[in-house]
């Protein structure tokens, strides 16, 4: 079986150089690609080099809401330049009402910036939205998008919203934390995606499988457990049986999904 990783991070600091060893195990679970999301100028440089050295690797260019405090008054110049080097998807960008002392001050304006880009270049971008789903329809409705789709990594929002975002060219993109029993009403969600806009992610190093699912177990140099993105055969086997599908059929859908929203890159 072939898998793909939709979102994660794998330039981050946590893995602590040990991203060659992590993707050779990827390769042998059955990885075929990953989209790995750079979140700001510091990590761009980083997640090019990742996809220099494996072909697993596809980079994602982006700002995200967290880190736009960092950014430099050349961040959109800068960001053109690494889209203009390697074939790559733009994100992660986004929307965040939700993290606590996060001011939402130019979140839109660097998120639309981010969006046009995205739409003029046809490249798929990944979005990251907590607690804004209202305002990034709003958004998404009224102005350009890339033709190929957009990608709604870790989909949290109303159910009711999934018909109108499918509308606007969405996918949505299941992570393993949604497999947690007290994620029933995110994971219910999924049951009214369309056949043909769902995507599976890891966003590892974070987003935590349930303990028991875990396949590869990981620990920081600090101790703290970070989520292997080997894990994400677990991830597709966890939604295939809350779904009530086999996982072959589940993944051959996800394969076509991938590389018609991402093929190319
Ligand atoms: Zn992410």
């Amino acid at each position: 079986m072939k898998f793909y990783d939709a979102h994660n991070h794998l330039q981050d600091d946590r893995f602590a150089g040990r991203q060659g060893e992590l993707l050779a195990v990827c390769e042998k679970a059955g990885g075929v690609r990953m989209v790995v999301n750079g979140a700001c100028e510091s990590d761009w440089p980083q997640v090019f080099a990742l996809a220099r050295e494996n072909k697993m690797v596809l980079p994602s260019f982006g700002y995200h809401p967290w880190h736009l405090h960092e950014r430099t008054p050349d961040w959109r110049k800068n960001l053109l330049k690494f889209l203009d080097e390697v074939p790559s998807a733009v994100g992660e960008i986004g929307l965040d009402r939700w993290k606590p002392d996060l001011s939402y001050d130019g979140q839109e304006e660097v998120f639309l910036a981010q969006l046009q880009i995205a739409a003029e270049r046809n490249l798929p971008v990944s979005i990251h939205c907590l607690q804004a789903w209202g305002r990034l329809l709003e958004l998404l409705q009224n102005n350009p998008r890339p033709a190929r789709g957009i990608v709604l990594h870790s989909f949290g929002g109303a159910a009711e919203m999934v018909p109108a975002l499918a509308k606007l060219g969405a996918y949505f993109s299941f992570p393993g934390y949604f497999l947690h029993e007290r994620k029933l009403r995110q994971r219910e969600t999924f049951k009214l995606v369309p056949a043909d806009r769902l995507l599976i992610e890891t966003d590892a190093p974070d987003q935590h499988l349930p303990e028991e699912k875990i396949l590869h177990p990981l620990v920081a140099a600090d101790g703290k457990p970070l989520n292997h993105p080997a894990n994400l055969p677990a991830v597709y086997a966890g939604l295939a049986e809350f779904l009530g599908e086999k996982i072959g059929p589940l993944a051959a859908r996800v394969e076509e999904n991938f590389q018609r929203v991402f093929g190319g890159l």
